[in-house]
């Protein structure tokens, strides 16, 4: 029998999951046991790609610098990897824009369905986590995102997994590697591309246990979910953010096809296991290893490109985010402050939530945190704050969850645009975890 390919086997684990959490929800202590028994298999898998991710950018950035052999190509790869972020990003945020402007699901919302929510969520400690989060985001200085990118100590950002710290550090170290002689750079060359080559056979093998590890974390999403009425009432939001959502992705096959003539919907195939992961996790920074191994060895994009993209993407390229953070911000306006809805402050969205995407943590929920930060700079009043946020708390998962997929498949899409303008897209050679095995089995 033909093997089931992998994406299959993911989805196949997803809808399990989804109705096992689903009947769980409503049989007695069905909650517990997903959260005792099933949800700590989700956990482990997040672990082990956690564990993986910091070797995994260190050895394939600095290995694909030093592979570049030029600092010019690195310069131009540097230089039009933000721009495309930059534009893509702007591109959802206008996306959002119009389809909140259009459909303004606000307008029409209950008084008494706004007073549910309020009474539901504003005091929850979800809501006041994200204020204080992002309170704390508030008081830093201007430069701090600057200053923050520069470690003193190297093994600190190891410890806390500090993304954009590890890939200014690798690109001191390739680029310093390229400087010196060959003689000399060539054992520290080998010892990162064999550390790469191993990293990635640990994907691999990690991703033999995907399909387990995606039905225990959707089983954990579903037994979340308690109240539906609720849910119903947001449905005209939550399918405005969808609907934007899936015209993006529509934007990046466009991008695909036309850019570097392969098919969108192979694009899609190959990408599908990142996609599906970054969905159940709903971190893009978690299933960052997975968009690696699939953009390189799937799609076929070299490792100096997608060593540097990919990293890079997860931290600051949220296209999804930035997309619901533009139609969160309006949507709560609509509701509860219809008189700051100028033409003038939908101008400061379009720049506040650019930046705020930029700044958001690769990992769950991050996206409502600067979704404060995009509220405060049109003067949203403070004392609603924590209102505005719960009228969009109860489905800010499966938002999360929908986000996170785009937010990966923008920053594979950009990979494949970059190389493909240097030159760097080649027929991929998937390569399998038991390529190997039967010569130590
Ligand atoms: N969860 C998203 C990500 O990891 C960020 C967010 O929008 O909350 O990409």
């Amino acid at each position: 029998m033909k093997k089931l390919a992998l994406h299959w086997k993911i989805l196949i684990g997803m809808v399990l999951g989804i109705v096992f959490g689903f009947l769980m929800n409503s049989v007695d202590g069905g909650k517990s046991f997903v959260i005792d028994w099933i949800k700590p298999f989700g956990t482990i898998f997040i672990n082990l790609l956690k564990l993986i991710a910091v070797p995994l950018i260190l050895a394939s950035l600095i290995k694909g610098i030093s592979d570049l052999k030029d600092i010019s190509k690195i310069k131009k790869m540097g230089a039009r990897t933000i721009i495309i972020y930059v534009l893509t990003t702007v591109v959802a945020i206008v996306i959002g824009l119009g389809i909140v402007n259009v459909v303004k699901p606000g307008e029409g919302m209950s008084a008494e369905t706004i007073d549910k929510i309020k009474t539901k969520y504003e005091n929850s400690a979800g809501v006041a986590d994200k204020l204080t989060k992002a309170s704390a985001q508030n008081d830093a200085g201007p430069l701090q995102a600057l200053v923050d990118i520069f470690p003193s100590n190297i093994f600190q950002s190891f410890a806390s997994a500090s993304m954009l710290q590890i890939i200014f550090f690798a690109l001191f170290v390739g680029i310093s590697l390229l400087l010196i002689s060959e003689k000399k750079s060539k054992p520290l060359m080998d010892f990162f591309d064999s550390l790469n080559e191993m990293v990635m056979k640990m994907v691999d093998l990690i991703m033999l246990f995907a399909p387990f590890a995606v039905f225990a974390l959707l089983a954990n999403v579903m037994i979340a979910f308690d109240d539906t009425e609720i849910l119903l009432k947001l449905l005209v939001y939550a399918l405005c953010v969808v609907g934007g959502l899936f015209l993006m992705i529509c934007f990046y096959l466009l991008l695909v096809g036309v850019y570097t003539k392969k098919s969108p919907f192979w694009f899609l195939k190959q990408i599908s296991p990142a996609q599906l992961l970054a969905f159940s996790t709903s971190s893009s920074a978690a299933t960052l290893p997975v968009t690696m191994e699939r953009v390189e060895e799937h799609l076929g994009v070299d490792k100096e490109v997608s060593g540097f993209v990919l990293p890079v993407g997860a931290t600051i390229n949220m296209d999804g985010t930035s997309l619901y953070q533009a139609i969160a911000a309006v949507f709560i306006m609509q509701v509860i402050w219809p008189e700051g809805l100028t033409f003038s402050n939908q101008i400061i969205i379009v720049g506040t939530a650019l930046l705020a995407s930029i700044g958001s943590a690769a990992v769950p929920s991050a996206g409502m945190v600067m979704l404060v930060i995009v509220l405060e700079s049109v003067g949203f009043p403070e004392e609603l704050l924590p209102i505005g946020l719960a009228l969009i708390f109860a489905v800010d998962r499966p938002l999360d969850m929908c986000r996170t997929m785009v937010n990966v498949t923008g920053d594979a899409t950009v990979s494949m645009i970059i190389a493909k303008s240097l030159g760097k897209l080649h027929d991929p050679k998937p390569k399998n975890w038991d390529d190997n095995y039967e010569k130590v089995k």
